[in-house]
């Protein structure tokens, strides 16, 4: 049952209410809404809403119309994130699990870690305990095995997802794991559902072999009824007449899974397919499909594997998948992040050492696309801090008030953002980092608005001109500008018009409960906006391989040809090359020039020597990592 509260309750009227609800035997859920307070209430024995809504306090009660209940949508409308470690899994970036299908020895363990963690990996999988078709074939090692995956997290930094197929094992996953995994095989196990209920840690729950999506919710829901509701969601294809493969991939439950519940929901290609070929294919539709993630074996001698070789990835097989993976994932809305973990180690507050957490420093509101753009470059629990205007931004991170400061500086379809140009001219700040962000524009209004019915959009001016084809089709509709597109949401649902509507990007629940009225209504969907991290003296990890520069060149033939030579001459690409006009001196310009090469590297030190050497003015924005790995 859903408990909608009055919008004047207070915080006691609520705890009273709780206390109520559970001396009733209720298990009570509240539930931060935008506009109100709801709560979310599950007991054995249910009474009719009538009886909920006499309740102090209660405006409305609403069934859940779902056999599960807490893991239902209707009950926690916004996407959960489960968090293991550093790992958030269910926010924008994809998390990938990787490693052996058993572990089994220490050696080829810590080399297949070492690998998949060196492409991107960021939690690591191996079975200690192996539920095997056949009572003869290998069992896993057992403790010895957990002993090793420590080893592996200790080594690595890589959180351990192992196996549980008993509940008798729960003392070992307590000691070893960080996310318990129930198999297939055991998805209606209850007795060991509820056992990894209590355990309280994280839970990878997978299909069972021939389960509906229902029953696995409802096994879902037996973990989150104990208390627990870390649990992630794992297809890994199901049993259908079709023997090419071992299983077959049901890739609808992705969408299915994500309107249904808010649990995350990644994909294992490997079990999926049983075949080493078919397993990257997989693995790519997975995200294109939503995932949050995958889990694939990994072997660096599958042909000796002790289980499932036929389906282990090479470690160059999952190093191209990674590589694939990052540039999909921002046309989903994701990133794929190979910095990830060692991100994570320089953002952690230091408890103890009196060092605040890195602050990071963005312009607009929650919801706009740099407050995505930070959420996906450092992660969900990173303290933010929003401005009104990027020269703000600047001043934050130039004062040090914000370790990083996020801003973005050039858009595909139009070009650069000259202000953020110009205040990297001016700051003593350095670029650390980049990120590319999707931009798709949508129509939001209010649940009871139609296309028809509108009458004025609110938005960016540069958003109005991305979207200029289909506003075009709409000639009578007033566009109001506004200074972000979060801004112009927020005016449109606190207005309540359905004659007004705002353009944004892809809607948050968490921010804008709105209606999507028209998806992806922008001229060119192939329409990226670069951000930058800029910084005063932190510095990022992951190789550094692109640098950015600028400079003036004298008023001589030839002089900016001279410097590019010097690019030319050391095999060094430029990636981007523009002029942007010197505010004092008419008619002359300055050359902002982005390379892939970091021009600070020991060896390429003669390079800005000569460059020095070639032009009037010269700054150096920095060097940082352009997020692929190379
Ligand atoms: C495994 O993950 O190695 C495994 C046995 O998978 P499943 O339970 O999906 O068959
Ligand atoms: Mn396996």
């Amino acid at each position: 049952m859903i408990l909608v509260l009055g919008k004047g309750t207070t915080r006691e009227e609520v705890e009273r209410l709780k206390d109520i609800l559970r001396s009733e035997g209720h298990m009570v859920k509240e539930i931060g809404g935008v506009e109100e307070r709801v709560l979310g209430i599950v007991g054995k024995t249910p009474r009719e809403s009538a009886y909920y809504e006499s309740l102090p306090g209660v405006e409305k009660a609403v069934p859940i119309s779902k056999p599960y209940k807490l893991v239902s949508r209707e009950l926690h409308p916004a996407a959960s994130i489960i968090k293991v470690g550093d790992v958030s899994i269910g926010g924008g970036r994809l998390v990938v699990v990787a490693g052996p299908c058993g572990v089994e020895d220490r050696r080829t363990t810590l080399d297949i870690a070492r690998v998949v963690r060196k492409h991107g990996a960021v939690l690591f999988r191996g079975g200690a305990f192996k539920p095997r078709t056949s009572p003869y074939a290998f069992q896993g090692l057992g403790e010895e095995g957990l002993k090793i995956l420590s080893e592996v997290r200790e080594e690595t930094g890589l959180g351990i997802v192992s196996e549980m197929t008993s509940p008798s094992q729960a003392d070992l996953m307590m000691k070893y794991v960080d996310v318990v995994q129930v198999g297939a095989r055991n998805m209606q196990n209850f007795e060991l559902l509820k056992s990894v209920g209590r355990i309280g840690k994280p839970v990878l729950l997978k299909r069972g072999l021939s389960a509906t999506i229902e029953e696995w919710l409802m096994s879902a829901e037996y973990i989150l009824s104990e208390g627990n509701d870390q649990v992630i969601l794992c297809e890994r294809g199901i049993r259908t007449f079709e023997r090419y493969t071992r299983n077959t991939l049901d890739l609808t439950a992705v969408p299915v899974i994500k309107k249904l519940t808010h649990l995350p929901i990644i994909v294992d290609p490997s079990h999926a397919t049983g075949i080493r070929a078919k397993v990257s294919p997989m693995a790519r539709a997975s995200i294109a499909a939503g995932a949050d993630g995958l889990i694939v074996e990994v072997h660096t001698e599958p042909d000796k594997a002790l289980s499932d070789g036929p389906q282990s990835l090479y470690p160059e097989q999952f190093e191209q998948l990674m590589r694939d993976l990052y540039v999909i994932a921002p046309v989903v809305g994701k990133q794929l992040d190979y910095a990830y973990l060692d991100k994570a180690a320089v953002m952690r507050p230091r408890r103890g050492e009196g060092r605040a957490p890195a602050t990071v420093a963005y312009s607009g509101v929650p919801g706009s696309f740099s407050h995505k753009a930070c959420a996906q470059f450092f992660g969900t629990e990173v303290p933010l801090r929003n401005s009104s205007s990027f020269r703000e931004v600047f001043e934050l991170v130039d004062s040090e008030q914000a370790a990083f400061g996020v801003v973005p500086v050039e858009n595909s379809l139009t070009g650069s953002i000259h202000e953020n140009y110009d205040l990297l001219l001016e700051f003593e700040l350095k670029i650390v980092g980049e990120l590319t962000l999707r931009i798709k524009h949508n129509l939001l209004g209010q649940a009871e608005a139609t296309i028809e019915g509108l009458e004025r959009i609110y938005s960016h001016p540069q958003v109005f001109q991305q979207c200029r084809e289909y506003l075009e089709k709409n000639p009578g509709w007033d566009l109001i500008a506004f200074k972000d597109t979060a801004s112009a949401v927020q005016r449109v649902r606190e207005g309540g018009d359905p004659k007004e509507a705002a353009i944004a990007g892809e809607e948050d629940e968490q921010f804008s409960p709105m209606a999507v009225l028209k998806e992806g209504i922008e001229t060119n969907p192939r329409n990226f906006t670069r951000f930058v991290v800029i910084s005063r003296n932190e510095s990022l990890p992951g190789p550094q391989n692109k640098s950015s520069l600028i400079y003036s060149v004298s008023d001589k033939p030839g002089a900016l040809f001279e410097t590019l030579r010097i690019f030319a001459q050391n095999g060094i690409n430029i990636v981007k090359l523009e002029s942007r006009p010197i505010h004092s001196r008419p008619w002359e310009y300055l050359f902002y020039v982005d390379l892939e090469t970091d021009v600070t590297e020991e060896n390429r030190s003669h390079i800005l020597a000569e460059l020095l050497d070639k032009t009037e003015f010269f700054k150096f924005l920095g060097s940082y990592n352009k997020g692929a790995q190379v």
